[in-house]
C-alpha cells in the first residue's frame, strides 16, 4: 500500500471529488427528474454526497442506448484481441488509480482501506486483466458428425447483461460480472447497491479512459425496488445476473417470468459450515482462520463461517482461541491503516444484526462473546459475537446473519458433523480441518456445497469457478465457466 497513515488518507479524502452522476453513454448524468439519494458513510454517519435516484424511465433509456451500442457492433463485432486490450488497459488504470478506488470502497461501505487496497483490488484488477488476457484465446467448435456438412457450433454474446450487486464486495462483486460479460461480447447495464455505488461508478469512468466505447457500460444508480426491479423486468435485457440476497433473488426470478423469461443468474446467500476435528494438520492455524472467518469485511461475507462445528474433544480450545483471536482486533476507523475491523455498512443492516444477536441471547445458547448493543463510537460499530451451545436446527444454525456473530456447534463423530453442516437451505461454502486424508476426500464429497475447503479458508482463484447450490444459487462466477451465461450457442449447418 502506498499510503500507510491515517493522515494520509485522510488527506486523499480531502482531495477526492466523489461522482455523483450515473456513467451512461460514457458521461456522468443525473435523472431525468433532478431525483437524489443521500449516500451516508458507515464510517461516522456522515452524508458523504447525493447520487441519482433512476426512475424506470430513466432504467429504460440506459438499458435502451445499452442495446443499441450493442447492434453498432462497436463492441459485439470487434476482434476479441481488441475487447481484450481494452480490459488490459483498465485493469492498469485501476491500477494506477488503486489508492482512490480503494478510498472510495472505504467511505461507501466502510471496509478497511487496507482490505479494500490489498484484497478487493488485487481481485479486482486481477479478474479485469484474467479475462482481457482469455479474450483471444476462446474457441468455437466445429464437430465431424458428417461427411455431408458441416457444423459449426458457435458462442455469441446474449446482447444486453444486466447485472445487479450487492455492497459487501462493491468492486470485486461487480468485477465477478462485468469483464466476462464484455469480453463476451456483450453490453453491460451494471446496478450496484445503492449503499455502494462510489467505486464501480469511478470505475466506469476508467474503463471509458480506457477505450470502452460509449454505452458499453452503464452504471445506474438506485433502489433495489425502483431502478433494479425497472432493469430486471426490462424486455431489452437478454441475461440477468445477481449477486444478493436469497429473498431478492427469487423475486427476481418472479420478474423474469412477468417480463421476457430472460435467464436469470443467481448468487445469494450462506451459512456456511467450518468443521474442526482433533486431528487438524495445525490447530493454531484453524483456530486463527476460525477467527477470521467471521471476522473478515465484519462478517458481511456470504462465505462467512458462521456455522463452526467443533469436535467435542477439542472444542473447549477452540472456543477460547476464536475469543482470543475475535478480542485482539483492531476495531477502528476504515481509513485507518492499522484497522482490522471496521463498521457494518448501514445503520439499518447493524440494527438487523444486534436484533440477530438479541434472538439468540433468548435461546439456550450461551453468548461467550459480544453483545445486543452497539460499540460506543461513531459509526455503525458491533462487537464480534460468538454463541456456543448453538443446536443444527437454531435460527442462529440457520439463518444468515451477515455480520460477526458464530455460532458454534459441537459434534461427536463424522456422520453427525456431515449431517450437521448440511442440515442447511444454504449451499456456498464448507471447510473441514483434518489431517486424515481418508476423512478429508470423504467428507468434502459429501458436503452439500458448491465450495469445500480442505485445511484453509476461502481459497479463490480466477481461473477457479466460484458459487454455490440449493439457496445460495447457481450459476458460478470466475473462470473460463463464468462467461458460459454471457454466451449463448448458435449452431449452422452448411452442406459441403
Ligand atoms: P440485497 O439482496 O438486499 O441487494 C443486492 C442488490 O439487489 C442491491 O443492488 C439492491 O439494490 C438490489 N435489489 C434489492 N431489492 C431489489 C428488487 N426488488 N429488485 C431488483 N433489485 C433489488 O443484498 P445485500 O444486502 O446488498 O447483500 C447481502 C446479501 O448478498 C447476503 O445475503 C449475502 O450472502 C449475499 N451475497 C452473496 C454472494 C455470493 O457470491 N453468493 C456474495 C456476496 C453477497
Amino acid at each position: 500500500m502506498n499510503l500507510t497513515q491515517l493522515d494520509d488518507w485522510l488527506k486523499l479524502r480531502d482531495d477526492t471529488n466523489l461522482p455523483s452522476g450515473m456513467w451512461i453513454d460514457g458521461r456522468s448524468v443525473s435523472a431525468e427528474d433532478g431525483a437524489t439519494s443521500p449516500l451516508v458513510s458507515p464510517r461516522d454517519g456522515e452524508v458523504l454526497t447525493r447520487l441519482p435516484a433512476a426512475s424506470a424511465g430513466d432504467v429504460a433509456r440506459a438499458v435502451s442506448s445499452a442495446r443499441a451500442a450493442f447492434d453498432s457492433g462497436i463492441w459485439s463485432r470487434v476482434s476479441p484481441r481488441e475487447r481484450g486490450l481494452v480490459l488490459i488497459r483498465w485493469a492498469e488504470l485501476l491500477e494506477e488509480h488503486r489508492d482512490e478506488m480503494a478510498l472510495l470502497i472505504a467511505l461507501e461501505m466502510g471496509k478497511p482501506v487496507s482490505v479494500a487496497w490489498n484484497v478487493e483490488l488485487k481481485t479486482t484488477i486481477g479478474l479485469i486483466r484474467w479475462y482481457g488476457e482469455l479474450a483471444d484465446k476462446l474457441m468455437d467448435e466445429s464437430p465431424r458428425g458428417k461427411g455431408d456438412a458441416l457444423a459449426l457450433v458457435t458462442r455469441e454474446p446474449v446482447g444486453v447483461v444486466a447485472a445487479i450487486t450487492p455492497w459487501n464486495f462493491p468492486m470485486t462483486l461487480s468485477t465477478f460480472k462485468m469483464p466476462a460479460a464484455l469480453v463476451a461480447g456483450n453490453t453491460v447495464v451494471l446496478k450496484p447497491a445503492s449503499q455502494s455505488p462510489l467505486s464501480v461508478l469511478r470505475a466506469a469512468q476508467l474503463a471509458t479512459e480506457a477505450g470502452l466505447p460509449d454505452g458499453v457500460l452503464q452504471v445506474i444508480t438506485g433502489s433495489g425496488p425502483v431502478t433494479g426491479a425497472a432493469l430486471a423486468t426490462d424486455n431489452n435485457v437478454a441475461t440477468l445476473t445477481f449477486t444478493g440476497s436469497t429473498d431478492v433473488g427469487k423475486q427476481l426470478l418472479h420478474y423474469s417470468a412477468e417480463s421476457n423469461a430472460k435467464p436469470v443468474w443467481l448468487e445469494l446467500g450462506g451459512k456456511s459450515p467450518n468443521i474442526i476435528f482433533p486431528d487438524a494438520p495445525d490447530m493454531a492455524e484453524a483456530i486463527k482462520t476460525a477467527g477470521w472467518a467471521i471476522a473478515f469485511n465484519s462478517g458481511q461475507m456470504c462465505t462467512a463461517g458462521s456455522r463452526l462445528l467443533v469436535h467435542r474433544d477439542v472444542h473447549d480450545e477452540v472456543v477460547t482461541g476464536v475469543t482470543d483471536y475475535l478480542r485482539a482486533l483492531k476495531v477502528g476507523d476504515p481509513l485507518d491503516p492499522e484497522t482490522d475491523f471496521g463498521p457494518l455498512a448501514s445503520r439499518r443492516h447493524r440494527d438487523d444484526v444486534l436484533a440477530e444477536i438479541s434472538k439468540g441471547v433468548q435461546t439456550q445458547a450461551k453468548l461467550v462473546l459480544g453483545s445486543d448493543q452497539p460499540l460506543d463510537r461513531a459509526g455503525w460499530f458491533v462487537e464480534p459475537a460468538i454463541f456456543t451451545g448453538v443446536k443444527a436446527d437454531d435460527r442462529l444454525a440457520q439463518h444468515e446473519i451477515f455480520g460477526p456473530v458464530v455460532s458454534i456447534l459441537a459434534f461427536d463423530d463424522e456422520d453427525e458433523a456431515i449431517a450437521i453442516a448440511n442440515n442447511s437451505a444454504y449451499g456456498l461454502g464448507s471447510a473441514v480441518w483434518t489431517s486424515n486424508l481418508s476423512r478429508a476426500t470423504q467428507i468434502s464429497r459429501r458436503l452439500d456445497a458448491g465450495l469445500v475447503w480442505v485445511n484453509c479458508f476461502e481459497e479463490g482463484d480466477y481461473s477457479v469457478p466460484f458459487g454455490g447450490r440449493k439457496l445460495s444459487g447457481h450459476g458460478g462466477d470466475k473462470s473460463v465457466h463464468g462467461l458460459e451465461k454471457f454466451t449463448t450457442t448458435k449452431t449452422t449447418w452448411m452442406a459441403v
